[in-house]
């Protein structure tokens, strides 16, 4: 992705905001920069914008927020949520970061619901590993292409224009690197050039360019890719080009239970309740509730990279009201049975494997015995037939490295100074989750998108406004 040299170059078409990439970051960057007084436009690469945001099971993680209150969620704080965050992360993320996300995030939470009319409610009915309150907001069906819809409603609502089928390709720059432009490329290969006085990269990781996946986090390349095609790097290419501190890139958030072959993910809830998973032998392998980031290597390393998940109606019916595992359901991935032998048949093994993996999941819920994986099944009730049973593999659903940024989401150079006008935030800045796959916090993409978006967008305001 070039970065080319501005001097001399003149734009017949400007405007003070560009924004690169229409999913959650860019629409609120968007969304905050015209209420502080900026005029804006959003480039969005497809024709309709969808990103990994729609594909998402749209949860955002907020401590404090009016909806928490309303909904008697009390004891919920900015510190909490921080120490979350960076205890999932083994404190190897930037402290500065995670607590100012932490401490923005029921202002942006309230933000969206208040002005934007983002239809938002509290998740109460289960916590996600590394959650010590009940963090999740998320619109009526817990699906990211209504929080996306909701999104471009109150976009349009302020008259802020897309661009769709308009991919940035390139960056115009001068040598401190001030950004001065973009140059949009149509899908017919035509091209046109505009004009910014700051930039707001919003387009996402490099999930979907399998060169840079082999690079940075060859574990997962050959693992199947759930996030959006179109987020191809594009903001890490050009931080490379000028000079920007570039970190965390092998770090990713994975998904340990992707059913496959429908390729619609299962509802967390299904592990959080007291489900568990087993290999082609028909035993179980881990600690399932450690993170469903880190769990998918965990099934990727299984026999043929596959596994099943077991669970049972109580669990069910809290996971389908997850969009995806309504989907799964829907697609027949769940099966019904109710005996081990029938377990065994889905699985195509031992019966009496099953059964005796059945039986110790028991005990460690009953407290009889402890899972030598370290998980603790005694705080769930124990699962009771009928079983569910769905055959899994492990997926990458989006990257977590990018560009470093600053509490103001200005990109950092190398040298640690800010570059005078260009912003990122969600999946195209350094994430909080560390260098791996461990210290993805359930709800950390959003996190960042959201409230990264807000504030790179009121920063770019301000900046071209004063
Ligand atoms: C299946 C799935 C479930 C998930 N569930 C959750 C969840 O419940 N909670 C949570 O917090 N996170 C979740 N995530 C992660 C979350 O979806 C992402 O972290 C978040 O959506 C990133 O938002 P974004 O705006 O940065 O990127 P995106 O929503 O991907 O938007 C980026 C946009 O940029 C566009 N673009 C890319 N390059 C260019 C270019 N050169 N020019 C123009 N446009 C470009 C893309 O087309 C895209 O529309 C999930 C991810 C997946 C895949």
């Amino acid at each position: 992705m070039p970065v080319l040299n501005a001097e001399g170059k003149t734009f017949p078409t400007r405007t003070q905001v560009l924004i690169i990439g229409a999913g959650a970051c860019g629409t609120i960057a968007a969304l905050a920069a015209k209420e502080h007084g900026a005029e804006v436009l959003i480039l969005e690469r497809d024709a309709k914008p969808t990103g990994s945001t729609s594909l998402s099971g749209g949860q955002i993680p907020a401590a404090g927020t009016k909806l928490q209150r309303q909904a008697g969620l009390l004891d919920d704080t900015p510190e909490i949520l921080a120490k979350d965050i960076i205890d999932k992360a083994h404190g190897e993320c930037d402290h500065e970061i995670a607590w100012l996300i932490a401490r923005e995030s029921a202002k942006t939470v309230d933000w969206l619901v208040d002005r934007q009319k983002v239809p938002l409610s509290c998740i109460l009915d289960f916590q996600y590993p590394g959650h010590s309150r009940m963090h999740m907001h998320a619109s009526p069906s817990r699906f990211g292409a209504e929080l996306l819809a909701a999104l471009l409603t109150a976009v349009d609502k302020e008259d802020i224009p897309i661009a769709t089928s308009a991919r940035a390709t390139d960056l115009y720059a001068d040598p401190d690197g001030r950004i001065r432009g973009a140059r949009v490329t149509r899908p017919d290969g035509k091209s046109e050039d505009i004009g910014c006085e700051a930039l707001i990269l919003a387009c996402c990781g490099y999930g979907g360019d399998k060169a840079m996946i082999a690079k940075y986090i060859p574990e997962m390349v050959d693992a199947h890719y759930h996030g959006h095609v179109g987020n191809t790097g594009d903001a890490v290419k050009w931080g490379e080009e000028l000079g920007a501190s570039i970190k965390d890139m092998g770090s990713f958030q994975g998904h340990g239970a992707v059913a496959t072959p429908h390729n619609t993910h299962i509802g967390w809830p299904a592990i959080t309740e007291g489900g568990f998973q087993v290999n082609k032998h028909g035993k179980r392998f881990s600690n399932e509730n450690a993170g469903y980031s880190e769990q998918a290597l965990k099934v990727a390393r299984q026999p043929e990279h596959r596994a099943w998940l077991i669970f049972d109606e109580r669990c069910h019916r809290i996971a389908m009201q997850m969009h995806s595992h309504v989907e799964a359901e829907n697609a027949g991935a769940l099966k019904v049975c109710k005996t081990p032998q029938e377990i065994a048949k889905v699985v195509g093994c031992d019966a009496a494997a099953i059964a005796q993996t059945l039986a110790e999941v028991e005990a460690y819920a009953s407290g009889k015995a402890k899972d030598p994986f370290g998980r603790d099944f005694s705080n769930k009730p124990p699962l009771k037939a009928p079983y569910r049973v769905v055959k899994i593999m492990g997926a990458l659903f989006h990257t977590q490295g990018g560009l470093e940024v600053n509490k103001e989401m200005r990109v950092l150079k190398k040298d640690g100074s800010p570059f005078p006008n260009l912003f990122a935030g969600g999946g195209a800045a350094r994430g909080m989750s560390g260098p791996a796959d461990w210290g993805y916090l359930s709800g950390s993409g959003l996190l960042g998108a959201t409230n990264m978006g807000r504030l790179a967008g009121e920063a770019a305001a301000e900046l071209v406004t004063k």
